[in-house]
């Protein structure tokens, strides 16, 4: 029997898999973390206060103190039956890496002991050859180095074999250039930081700390292990490569609000329980719009807390998975013709007085202190929608963006209709001054409108890339199987960008003598100005959207090779290197690692395409071929006429010309790979890949395939179906 049928088979009788009772979330909460309170539990004072300065200040750990900071380490994770331990990171590959090493050692006499060093706490050196660095080591010849971020925490991973002690660090080579996601990052925020509290402090004086907050929302398709097993370019590439349309699709729309399946709903609330104890507050769970399309979403946290959240749930989600005998597919498109997978990123800031800065204000002045940051940030994306667009390029990414169920290449800005006409106002003040009877202008009550504004569903454009949500944006375009990082690290270095702009504008103003409020407006009035062809209200799906936005002068660049090319222009090397976020070596490496990683993921993906022809398709077909010239030859020999075997010779032609097409097709890809492997530049690589491998062979391959799939016998054909893949539960 094969693959495909002994996995449909056996769904029915897959053994159900245990999920812990349900205890209250708050008494597990946390409980794989090493907190402060556990800190404090663990450590000396003298460490625990060394600690807490670090975390403050963002810096590394004492060396002095980091022994006996180490000990407490072991000492809680040991209690909890901890044997190893791993610096945790999340190098430019897109998932998470960790290298074990356990306590265990022996002392020079041979007498075995458990111990944890300062210094394997602090910084360890990973084989990281195999990791991309973009040409950035072998220029330096310089290795690279973990080293604990203890802004944070550490944390038990308990799934699978054994407990580990992982210690999330940033990875970096020895001459200090970032290798991972995690360190740019850092630098963004701390950026963001500095430019949004002198900003703030036009409004408070008391604000000396502005964090970013992020909420993720995730979504994932949920696929039978065994049906998954049987697909090699799910198992390969984690989306189908062919596969016809199942005959019911999404066309019902029943799945959105429907129930969860029994099955999932368990997943769910497994993986849910091992997020709780690692810390991760998620709140949110559904359906989605396509059949077995799931979502999650957190309580936001500090953009770097969330970073690290959002990759530690795809590790769990996928771990969890396993022992459900579920495959979770984080994949922006798993299947053709039914709804992709996204990341929203929803984004604010915060001051360490409370306010949340996108936040419209309850006074005139918190007011203006929201129409400022609001404002920026729409300029922020106006100047630099360019290379907002390039960190969610992807090749995953490319089958949504624009595809009518994604937010469209085309980077705009939705405010809705309430704030589109309080910036109209702005705009239209008369004459060039803000004269003092203008300050009435400052007393527009934006806080009093926008919860009924909130309440207008229709306001609520969903097919907007960066839409303002009553509190926040939501950067809509992120990809699901994307790190958050790469996204918001340009958003919060944009940000900073543009407030350090600000800054500069309005100070001048002052210094011509305008009094600070009427400065500030005028700033923000010429921002306005300078940023409004971003501003779309309308539906970002309509084919006269992309029209208009040409006639706007957006960019919609709809490949990922040439999406790249904003990260290395003169524009994004001024941007990252005097916000000291990228060097100009660590831009180039970064657009070098991307384009690799397009090609490569093409490239794989062109091969399973034609292997799976030759090897999975194929044979079916031609037996089914062989089949259908029996049964004609039999019938003719016995004398019918050609009336009785008419329609075999013309599902017969159809065969033959589908499997003579497709050979023909894989046979030409395969040249056409050849060509682009020869050559040198990774660019003009990327570009070629992209138009004369998948542009020139995907579709029109799946198209022969998809169409054998509808003509041969169903209990020839190897791979599952969609219906299978979609619908078995
Ligand atoms: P939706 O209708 O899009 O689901 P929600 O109100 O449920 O809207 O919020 C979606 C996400 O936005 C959640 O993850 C939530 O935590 C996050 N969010 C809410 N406020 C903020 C904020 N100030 N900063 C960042 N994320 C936020
Ligand atoms: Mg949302």
């Amino acid at each position: 029997m094969s693959l495909r049928f002994n996995a449909i088979a056996n769904i029915s009788t897959a053994p159900e898999t245990k999920v812990e009772g349900s205890s209250k979330i708050t008494a597990i909460f946390g409980s794989n973390v090493f907190t402060l309170k556990t800190a404090r539990e663990f450590l000396s004072d003298e460490a625990y206060k060394s600690l807490l300065a670090s975390i403050k200040a963002s810096q590394k750990i004492d060396r002095a103190m980091a022994n006996q900071i180490a000990n407490g380490v072991r000492a809680w994770a040991e209690s909890k039956g901890v044997t190893h331990f791993t610096h945790w990171f999340q190098p430019l590959t897109g998932t998470t890496a960790e290298k074990h090493d356990s306590f265990f050692t022996l002392k020079s006499d041979g007498t075995p002991i458990e111990q944890f060093e300062g210094d394997a706490l602090i910084q360890q050196e990973p084989d990281a050859s195999s990791f991309p660095n973009g040409g950035l080591r072998a220029t330096f010849e310089a290795r690279g180095y973990t080293a604990w971020d203890p802004s944070s925490p550490a944390f038990i991973m308990d799934i699978g074999q054994g407990k580990t002690l992982c210690i999330p660090t940033i990875f970096i080579s020895y001459t200090g250039e970032s290798l991972d996601y995690k360190a740019p990052l850092l630098k963004a925020l701390e950026a963001l930081n500095r430019a949004a509290v002198d900003v703030c402090n036009y409004f408070d004086k008391n604000v000396t700390k502005v964090t970013a907050t992020l909420g993720w929302e995730q979504e994932y398709f949920m696929v039978d292990e065994a049906l998954f097993n049987a697909r090699p370019d799910l198992v390969l590439c984690g989306r189908t490569v062919y596969g016809h349309n199942s005959a019911r699709n999404q066309q019902l729309e029943d799945h959105y609000f429907g129930s969860i399946p029994e099955r999932v709903y368990a997943y769910m609330r497994d993986f849910e329980t091992e997020s709780y104890k690692l810390g991760i507050p998620l709140r949110t769970r559904h359906n989605e719009v396509a059949p077995a399309q799931f979502e999650c979403a957190p309580i936001f946290e500090e953009v770097s807390v969330a970073v690290d959240h959002n990759s530690l749930l795809m590790d769990v989600m996928d771990r969890v998975a396993r022992r459900h005998h579920l495959r979770v597919l984080v994949h922006e498109k798993p299947f053709a013709g039914v709804n992709g997978s996204g990341k929203h990123n929803n984004w604010s800031m915060a001051t360490d007085t409370g306010v949340n800065l996108l936040a419209p204000g309850k006074t005139p002045k918190t007011n203006l202190m929201f129409l400022t940051f609001f404002v920026n940030a729409i300029k922020a994306v106006h100047d630099y929608s360019d290379i907002l667009r390039a960190s969610i390029a992807s090749a995953p990414n490319d089958h949504r963006l624009g595809a009518n169920e994604a937010p469209p290449a085309i980077i705009s800005v939705f405010i809705g209709q309430y704030l589109f006409k309080v910036l109209n106002d702005v705009k239209e003040r008369v004459g060039d001054k803000f004269d003092e009877q203008d300050e009435s202008m400052l007393k527009i009550d934006i806080h009093k409108s926008i919860p009924e504004l909130l309440m207008d569903n229709t306001d609520r454009n969903r097919t907007s890339p960066f839409a303002f949500t009553g509190n926040k944006f939501e950067l809509r375009a992120v990809g699901s199987s994307a790190n958050c990082a790469n996204p918001m690290t340009v958003l919060n270095t944009i940000m900073a960008e543009t407030l350090r702009q600000f800054k500069k504008d309005v100070d001048a103003l002052i210094e011509k003598g305008d009094k600070k409020e009427i400065a500030i407006m005028h700033v923000i009035r010429e921002y306005i100005v300078a940023s409004e062809k971003i501003l779309f209200e309308g539906d970002g799906y309509s084919e006269n959207w992309a029209k208009e936005a040409e006639r706007r002068g957006l960019p919609n660049v709809k490949t990922t090779p040439l999406a790249l090319d904003a990260m290395v222009t003169e524009k994004a090397k001024h941007l990252f290197e005097s916000n000291k976020i990228y060097t100009h070596a660590e831009l180039e490496a970064r657009h070098e690692i991307e384009l690799e990683k397009y090609i490569k993921k093409v490239q794989i993906e062109s091969r399973v395409m034609g292997e799976l022809a030759t090897s999975h398709i194929l044979p079916p077909a031609i037996r089914y071929q062989t089949l259908l010239v029996k049964n004609i030859n039999g019938l003719k020999a016995a004398g019918l006429s050609e009336s009785a075997y008419s329609n075999q010779v013309q599902i017969l032609n159809k065969i033959s010309e589908h499997i003579n097409k497709a050979s023909d097709l894989v046979e030409k890809m395969i040249e056409a790979r050849k060509i682009c492997n020869a050559m040198e530049d990774t660019r003009t690589k990327a570009i070629a890949y992209q138009s004369q491998v998948k542009d020139a062979f995907f579709d029109e391959i799946r198209y022969h395939v998809d169409k054998l799939e509808l003509l041969v016998d169903d209990r020839e054909w190897y791979l599952p179906k969609y219906r299978e893949l979609l619908f078995l539960r």
